[in-house]
């Protein structure tokens, strides 16, 4: 399969890696919105999170809670975003799961917006059933 996170994983493309178990492997990304950006790739392929066995999503989040606060730490960073894409439209551009650790300044130029959408709040509790009933 061509996939750049498996070929890291099996180490056939270098990669800056900060730790590993048996199930994750957190690298620095390549192209960081700042200093310190991490991935945590999951070592099996599975494409987002949707796919993924809960236990597996599970411990992916507490390897992004450890790696979190290390990079908090060597960083001094002023807060952290965790980010985890899936899917074209939302900006997801390797479709093999991994967690985003992004380290925040106070003045830094990453930019995460929620856009201006609007709605009713019937609309809000409609969907808020819908998904309940899908659970
Ligand atoms: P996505 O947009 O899929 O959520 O994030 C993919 C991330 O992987 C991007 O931030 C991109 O910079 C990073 N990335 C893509 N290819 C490589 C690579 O070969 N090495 C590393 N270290 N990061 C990569
Ligand atoms: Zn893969």
């Amino acid at each position: 399969m061509d996939c750049v996170f498996c070929k890291i994983v099996e180490g056939q493309i270098p990669s800056t890696t900060i730790f590993e178990d048996n199930d994750f492997k957190v690298i620095l990304d390549i192209s960081p919105a700042n200093l310190g950006h991490s991935l945590v790739i999951c070592k099996h392929h599975y494409e987002n999170l949707i796919e993924m066995p809960e236990e597996l999503v599970g411990k992916g989040f507490i390897v992004a809670k450890k790696v979190a606060k290390a990079i908090k730490e060597a960083t001094n960073c002023d807060g952290i975003n965790i980010l985890q894409n899936n899917g074209v439209v939302a900006g997801q551009t390797v479709f093999h799961f991994h967690i985003h650790i992004i380290p925040r300044l106070e003045k830094d130029s990453v930019k995460i917006d929620f856009g201006d959408f609007k709605t009713e709040s019937e609309k809000i509790i409609e969907i808020g059933e819908k998904i309940k009933n899908n659970l």
